[in-house]
């Protein structure tokens, strides 16, 4: 039995609707992930994130839960569920993004990367089989594999070096996460119907802006076999024409009858283009992240609360939201609670991206079943083009 039961569910173009059921929970795609990095997302409490917000998977970052707490902690208290209390899915990226942007901390050999912690600059070492030890300690529904992240813009040579060992080291983590599943060291195993209870693992492809070693990446990825198939590697300082490009040429490529991850994109423009191009899932951190600056994004693209221009602006964020904050706050108090640096500003407005970004993916998943998708498309990304247009206007016009 396989640890995921996939489907499509409607098509138009290359754009699609599918579900994806593990062993805690049903999940409709296309999905925006939010991103829990220290087993907790930013300022939204799981509460919310299951009740209004009906998040059903959520990432956690291997990296920094190995720091901290610590993976013994975490497979003591037995796994990332019961830790954190967060009963549904969870996908745990290999820490190898996070220890690849640490270029002066990190020693890269092919048994793995030795590097400094960021926290205490103590020495921690991290490869394909570390990686898929505290995967199986943390216990998430979909793992990953461990693989190298070159720099958007490395060259040829560079990029396939990088992809071959990738390649290696995907095999080498397929091969550990194996062991480990008959081993039954994944914490977070659960009976569930027709389903084999165990962890799912996901393939990355990598291959930098270069189409043909992207080509190959896949190929080798898809060799080795694995329950969902990613794209990493993008979004890493690449301009934003080269990425979609490189997903126009690979998700359609990608094998159907398994998810496709597009691995810490983007913003809701971004999310909109790359379901047009055929993939299923997405996290990024900018909906928490920019809520904590003080940046919404909206139906007209994005809006700074700090600006003075809302210090009387008694219309919520956004309109066409629903959301419980939209429903009840507006600008102006929102703007007051920013500029006097109170909590809850950041954990509303967070709160606010968040829906803002599941019901972009509701939808865009509404728009393929009623095969209106690329009308949609053209409202979505039209909206936003205008209210930029509008405002290089005005500062033109000052
Ligand atoms: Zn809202």
């Amino acid at each position: 039995m396989k640890p995921l039961e996939w489907k499509v569910t409607a098509q138009e173009g290359n754009a699609r609707t599918g579900i994806l059921r593990t062993r805690r929970s049903v999940i409709e795609t296309p999905v925006f992930m939010p991103v829990g990095t220290q087993a907790t997302v930013k300022g939204v409490r799981f509460e919310w994130l299951e009740a209004e917000l009906d998040a059903r998977i959520i990432l956690g970052n291997t990296y920094h839960l190995f720091l901290r707490p610590g993976v013994d902690v975490i497979r003591e208290i037995g796994g990332l569920h019961k830790f954190s209390s967060w009963t549904r899915s969870l996908l745990t990226d290999s820490g190898g993004f996070q220890v690849f942007s640490l270029t002066d901390l990190r020693k890269l050999t092919e048994e793995g990367v030795e590097f400094r912690s960021h926290i205490d600059g103590s020495k921690k070492f991290l490869s394909p089989e570390v990686s898929m030890e505290i995967q199986a300690a943390l216990g998430a529904e979909i793992v990953m594999v461990f693989d190298e992240c070159p720099p958007g813009k490395a060259d040829f040579q560079t990029t396939r070096k990088s992809l071959e060992m990738t390649a290696r080291w995907a095999l080498r983590s397929r091969n550990r996460f194996d062991q480990l599943q008959n081993e039954k060291m994944d914490t977070g195993f659960l009976a569930a119907e027709n389903l084999s209870g165990r962890q799912s693992l996901f393939g990355i492809v990598q291959g930098a802006s270069h189409l043909d070693l992207r080509r190959e990446s896949l190929y080798k990825t898809v060799e080795i076999g694995f329950d969902g198939y990613a794209i990493g590697g993008l979004s890493v300082g690449e301009e934003k024409s080269v990425m979609y490009d490189v997903i126009e040429n690979i998700a359609p490529q990608m094998p159907e009858d398994a998810p496709r991850y597009l691995m810490g994109v983007g913003t809701p423009e971004d999310l909109i283009e790359a379901v047009y191009r055929g993939v299923d899932m997405f996290d990024c951190v900018i909906p928490t992240r920019n809520g904590r600056t003080g940046t919404a994004f909206v139906s007209s693209g994005k809006l700074n609360i700090r600006n003075t221009k809302f210090a009387r602006d008694t219309e919520p964020l956004d309109f066409a939201c629903s959301c419980s904050v939209c429903r009840r706050y507006s600008r102006a108090y929102l703007r007051h609670l920013y500029q006097t640096g109170e909590m809850l500003a950041a954990i509303l407005i967070s709160h606010h991206n968040l829906a803002f970004f599941l019901d972009t993916m509701w939808r865009a998943r509404e728009a393929i079943r009623g095969g209106v998708f690329e009308n949609f498309r053209r409202d979505f990304i039209g909206k936003i083009r205008d209210a930029e247009k509008e405002k290089s206007g005005a500062v033109r016009g000052e």
